[in-house]
């Protein structure tokens, strides 16, 4: 296991294999990189990069976009990180639009786990949250997940002022269903003046959980996260903007579509390039010291004010 200077482990990675989207959320924060890029890593990159990073510890690897499945070999992506010794767990975060044709054969390829963004369940508003997507393709894709046997199912809900913070109630109605987690994101600022518009504190509805919830299962290395188990339902409340907590568990390196170490989400000014030097023929040890600049140069956002 490795540390950053902060004395926090490295135990999970979060990968974009491309940045194409078939829809065109109004708040994403495109994890992060803004400037487009047409470069991608082949899953042999991938798969190399991954298990560098396996061999200093992580045991965790999410895959991201952009939306992962627009890749034609995204179940060769998911093979051949499933198939690293030393990984434990492989997770991907979907619009799940192309999920009901390819839920099965991502869980033949080794994926675990599966986060799908799922804001509303009005057909109205998620065309104008996502630009033109048809709700009716996700929630297909969602039991189709639950169905493959992926485990859990989380549903990403980033909750929105006036837009659909009344649906919460009906969300977890909807999917109160022991393989389904529905988990609620507080908006990241991408956009001054949308964050202003549509930031939407989770506080009050996080009491309001606690009150109601039969259970709470606290994840410590997830940030702090709590689980409120409600009769039947599952729910977890994200908030990652000016949370200290959630730097401070902070275990996680990002790596972008084009190939660098990017340490944290909200910066972009101390990432790493490694797929040039690994295209002009670096030797896993180089690019193993590529990663650990990468984790040196790791410093949490959101700082604890003393
Ligand atoms: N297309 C994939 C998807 O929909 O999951 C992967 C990429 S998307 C950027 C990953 C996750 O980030 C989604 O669940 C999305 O809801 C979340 N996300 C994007 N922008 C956000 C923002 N401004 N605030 C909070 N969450 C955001």
């Amino acid at each position: 296991m490795i540390y950053d200077r902060y004395g926090r482990p490295l135990k999970s990675m979060r990968i974009s294999i491309t940045q194409k989207c078939n829809l065109d959320c109004i708040y994403c924060h495109r994890e992060g990189v803004f400037e487009k890029t047409y470069k991608e890593m082949t899953p042999e990159e991938i798969q190399r990069i991954t298990r560098i990073c396996v061999q200093n510890g992580i045991k965790k690897v999410k895959i991201t976009g952009g939306e992962p499945l627009v890749r034609a070999d995204v179940c060769e992506i998911v093979e051949r990180i499933s198939s690293i010794e030393g990984v434990e767990d492989v997770s991907m975060t979907t619009n799940g639009v192309l999920l009901e044709k390819l839920a099965e054969d991502l869980k033949n390829s080794g994926l675990d786990r599966i986060n799908i963004s799922l804001d509303t369940l009005r057909p109205e508003t998620f065309k104008w949250i996502t630009r033109g997507g048809d709700l009716e393709k996700v929630v297909r894709g969602v039991d189709k997940a639950v169905e493959a046997g992926l485990r859990p199912v989380k549903l990403n809900m980033v909750v929105m002022k006036g837009v659909n913070d009344d649906e919460i109630e009906q969300m977890v109605k909807e999917y109160s269903r022991e393989e389904v987690v529905i988990q609620l994101i507080e908006l990241v600022d991408t956009d001054k003046a949308f964050f202003a518009k549509y930031f939407y504190d989770l506080d009050d509805i996080e009491r309001d959980l606690q009150k109601k919830a039969k259970n709470v299962v606290i994840r410590r290395f997830m940030q702090g996260r709590r689980k409120y188990i409600l009769n039947g339902s599952r729910v977890e409340v994200i908030k990652p903007m000016h949370n200290s907590e959630f730097c401070a568990h902070c275990t996680r390196i990002r790596i972008t579509a084009d190939g660098k170490f990017k340490p944290c989400l909200m910066r972009s000014d101390n990432t790493i390039d490694f797929l040039t030097p690994a295209r002009n023929g670096a030797t896993d040890e180089e690019l193993n010291q590529l990663f650990l600049k990468a984790v040196e140069n790791r410093a949490p956002y959101f700082k604890k004010k003393i």
